[in-house]
């Protein structure tokens, strides 16, 4: 059978029902989109990672979340000699973590042939950034931004522990910088190998589970809305969004194999449909909140923010958003419980107002007629008095 033909095939499954854990391995390719990274779906992640290494890259230098350590299943990497375990709880990688694990590297006598992330986004973003810092002389957060021209480091390898932030695929390292929170944008960061086992996210909490898939529904959501963005891109997303909410129009308390394998597919296309795509307004108004507190994380950003823009978001995003959280029991989170309050509008809506080309994605060109100042700082007034 041709790669054309089982495409197709693959997608009325995926149009038609649900994705089982059984269809998973035989599911390659999901994604339409041209991505960087080699997808190796598997039912023994960590044994398939550490055999395809053996082969293809004796040398790793391995970046895990702490967290997974009391899980057995990962403990032939904990095991390993060249690793740095990672506090991942932050939100995003700060910028002064990468120059510690390039500094630690740099002194090694001999460099690593492979930077290999095992975690969820914020350790696969550690491991991306620090693949391409190893090969460029200034610290992190010179070079957080677009077109910066740089080197390319070891290859990049990624065992995602959570579906839902689209990381393994995406060339984008996203850092909270001295100043901001802004990704290394640079098609070198992103992964050349991805093995993904949907098991493996069975140690994660609920709390992860949920929002990770909601900031992936967003995303495809923002995307399908997009009028910047590919062709390719936004029908990868239109699939991405009708598994995402498949997913969480489901009761995630329990961990189940078959919603895992539905999530990694629906992950993969986050990552896929924002080589080509570009998300909206949902975004550009979390990173004010980011921005403004530095324990929110992302996932929940995005979500305080969609709960703000019903009238953006009037076809369905927000009511599915009340729905999702409705059906898995979680309180509609707030701004002021990550102490976010008045007195931050006008820094929010500054950081929001330069995020240009997630308004021009979502009005068009002439954005400019619908978004100033006062449009976004009612949104973030509507944020702060909940
Ligand atoms: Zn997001």
């Amino acid at each position: 059978m041709n790669i054309s033909q089982r495409k197709k095939e693959v997608r009325v499954t995926m149009h038609g029902g649900t994705i089982s854990y059984e269809d998973f391995n035989d599911a390659r390719p999901w994604w339409r989109t041209r991505i960087f990274t080699e997808i190796i779906t598997s039912r023994d992640g960590v044994g398939d990672l550490l055999a395809l290494l053996s082969e293809r890259a004796p040398r790793p230098f391995f970046i895990i979340d702490e967290i997974l350590k009391p899980q057995s299943a990962f403990a032939p990497i904990f095991a390993r000699s060249g690793k740095y375990v990672y506090d991942a709880s932050h939100s995003e990688p700060r910028a002064r973590d990468v120059d510690s694990v390039t500094a630690l590297l740099r002194n090694e006598r001999e460099m690593p042939d492979a930077i290999v992330g095992v975690g969820g986004g914020a350790t696969m973003d550690l491991a991306k950034a620090v693949s391409i810092c190893l090969a460029n002389p200034r610290p992190a957060a010179e070079y957080q931004g677009y077109g910066m021209d740089m080197e390319r480091g070891p290859d990049i390898w990624v065992l995602p522990t959570l579906a839902g932030t689209g990381a393994e695929v995406t060339p984008i390292a996203v850092l909270r910088g001295p100043e901001k929170k802004l990704g290394i944008n640079d098609d070198n960061v992103a992964p050349k190998v991805a093995v993904i086992d949907p098991a493996l996210s069975a140690g994660a909490r609920k709390f992860n589970r949920f929002f990770s898939m909601m900031d992936c529904y967003f995303h495809h959501r923002e995307i399908t809305r997009s009028k910047t963005s590919a062709p390719d891109a936004a029908l990868d997303s239109r699939d991405g969004a009708d598994i995402a909410r498949r997913v969480l129009s489901r009761d995630l308390s329990e961990f189940d194999i078959d919603k895992a394998a539905e999530s990694a597919v629906a992950s993969v296309l986050g990552g896929s449909s924002s080589i080509g795509g570009r998300v909206g307004v949902n975004h550009a108004i979390s990173y004010g909140l980011s921005n403004a507190s530095p324990h929110l994380p992302h996932s929940v950003a995005v979500t305080i923010s969609m709960l703000a823009c019903g009238d953006i978001y009037s076809d369905g995003g927000f009511d599915d958003t009340v729905k999702f959280l409705e059906i898995n029991g979680i309180a509609r989170p707030t701004a002021r419980e990550y102490g976010i309050f008045e007195s931050h509008i006008p820094g929010m809506t500054k950081t929001a107002l330069g995020m240009e080309k997630l308004w021009h994605s979502h009005f068009g060109e002439n954005w400019r007629d619908t978004v100033d100042e006062k449009f976004i700082s009612d949104i973030y007034k509507s944020i702060v008095s909940i």
